[in-house]
């Protein structure tokens, strides 16, 4: 993030009292339509028609498809560049840590204690009862996944899918679309969403959509949004989030520019925690390739160093907490420092195998001095900074240290000294969604359902506030997208 703005330019009201977004008048009332399109060329029915062909569309439109229902998926890139954040994507689904109850409330508890109470109980609950049911259903449809890992801090553990973190989801994807079509569904690219289409009822019957002819109606007894977020559209991040917000490095994808936000809210639909920096995860990332380069793993192991030398978070707190920080700091580049012992920790293992493979260079030195040059902090206060820390150390904690680490501590000590350098603040995805309940039932500001529409995935819930376990979005985008793909199929006439 390099430039800066007045503050009153985050003027939220602006947003919330009728500004157009893409034609659409936003207000926290009635839903006003700015601009009406026209009626289409043509018009086509389906039983239901699926917005965006990422994770939580492609697992709603097979499951309405397996149960019997003629789906329609809509996605607005080009076939070779669909699937969003999806295709970008770790590919990790946290999970509970055995498919038993007290495994499952355990796993809602971990939950509702890095959302600082504010997430989404309910569908935590959820997923929690779904989660191991519905990777069963994912491998029978041919999906593979790598071995179980148990979450360092908490209850759960993740399933990658296979070959690796962040290798697996174009090829999963492919796997997706073909279980789809094979079945007869129909995907159709360069269609763009623009608007629902509601009938005098008050129920969703259909889109209108972009197409390369011009406007086409999808008419449909259910719509699914699953467009994916809004981190790419900077006028929702720095009016809502941050002024400066839309100056940060986006790590997901151009696609995510909150069109099925916007399409639900002017048919009436609650919009939450769309509000702050606790409604976006932040996480410092290597420029060079924002996607995949973020040692998440090691991080917590690491004393994260700022460009004045010093430590500046508790590093423990894990990679949203350090985004978060990253952004105040000078110059928003920081590094996160380890010496030999931690290297042998499999969690800085796994980074740095994340590293390798992207062809990304670590940086190593035999002394804090030389590597205080190669990460260009003043030697002798990155000196002072880790003897401080070092002698906090102890049983584990740095509790004295300034700033106090709560866990994960060890003494920087034993050469080489290594550093994942540079690091800048990324937005990887937002929080703020369409409400919904645990039918995936798009839900008005007052609690009602509006008929015929529903929502998954990025753009649903909302789920998380402040923080999140990583694989937290694709386990969700899974379950709800099930429920939300049967649900749906049983509105066929
Ligand atoms: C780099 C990175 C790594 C991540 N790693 C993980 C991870 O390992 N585990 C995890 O749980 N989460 C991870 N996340 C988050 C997770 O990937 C996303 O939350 C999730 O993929 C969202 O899936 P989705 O199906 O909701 O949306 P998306 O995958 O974004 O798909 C939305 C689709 O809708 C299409 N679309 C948008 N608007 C329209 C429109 N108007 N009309 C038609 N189509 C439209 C888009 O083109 C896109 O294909 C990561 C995110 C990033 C950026």
């Amino acid at each position: 993030m390099t430039k800066s703005k007045n503050s009153d330019r985050m003027n939220r009201r602006n947003i919330l009292t009728g500004i157009g977004i893409g034609g659409v008048g936003l207000t926290m009332g009635a839903p006003v339509r700015a601009a009406l399109l026209p009626a289409g060329l043509r018009s086509e029915k389906h039983d239901v028609v699926v917005i965006g062909a990422g994770t939580a569309a492609l697992v709603a439109a097979l499951q309405a498809k397996q149960d019997g229902a003629n789906v329609v998926v809509l996605e607005k890139t080009a076939a070779d560049s669909s699937g969003g954040d999806s295709r970008m994507s770790g590919g990790i689904f946290f999970v509970p840590g055995k498919d038993t109850a007290e495994s499952r409330q355990a796993f809602v508890d971990d939950n509702d204690r890095v959302t600082q109470g504010r997430g989404n109980k309910a569908l935590f609950r959820v997923i929690a009862d779904h989660a191991w049911s519905d990777i069963a259903w994912l491998k029978q449809q041919g999906s593979e996944f790598i071995e179980y890992e148990p979450a360092r801090l908490g209850s759960g553990g993740t399933m990658t899918l296979a070959p690796a973190p962040w290798q697996g989801m174009p090829r999963w994807l492919a796997t997706m679309q073909k279980q789809f079509t094979g079945l007869g569904g129909t995907i159709v690219y360069e269609a763009k969403a623009k608007q629902l289409i509601m009938d005098n009822r008050g129920h969703v019957v259909g889109v209108k959509v972009a197409t390369q002819d011009g406007i086409v109606d999808y008419m449909a007894n259910a719509v699914v949004i699953a467009a994916g977020g809004y981190c790419a559209n900077k006028y929702m991040l720095e009016q809502l989030v941050h002024p400066d917000a839309d100056a940060m490095l986006v790590r997901g994808a151009k696609t995510a520019t909150g069109d099925g936000h916007l399409m639900a809210l002017e048919a009436g639909a609650a919009l939450q925690n769309m509000a702050g920096l606790a409604t976006v995860s932040v996480v410092t990332v290597d420029p060079r390739e924002p996607a995949g380069a973020n040692p998440e793993r090691a991080l917590r192991h690491c004393v994260a160093i700022n460009r004045d030398g010093k430590r500046y978070v508790d590093e423990s707190k894990g990679l949203l907490i350090n985004g978060r920080a990253a952004l105040g700091q000078p110059g928003q580049v920081i590094a996160l420092v380890f010496d030999e012992n931690l290297k042998a920790e499999h969690d800085t293992q796994m980074s740095l195998a994340v590293y390798k493979a992207l062809n990304l260079p670590v940086l190593e030195a035999n002394t804090i001095e030389d590597l205080a040059g190669q990460i260009k902090v003043p030697a002798a206060q990155l000196k002072a900074t880790i003897d401080a820390f070092n002698s906090a150390v102890q049983d584990g904690k740095a509790l004295d240290a300034n700033p106090p680490k709560a866990g994960l501590a060890a003494k920087i000590e034993t050469p080489k000294f290594y550093a994942f350098y540079p690091l800048v603040p990324g937005i990887t995805q937002t929080f703020g969604a369409i409400t919904i309940n645990t039918n995936a039932q798009v839900l008005e500001p007052d609690g009602r359902v509006i008929p015929g529409l529903y929502a998954v995935g990025n753009c649903a819930g909302p789920l998380y506030y402040d923080s999140y376990w990583p694989g937290g979005m694709q386990i969700s985008c899974l379950v709800m997208g099930r429920i939300a793909g049967h649900q749906a199929a049983l509105e066929r006439a």
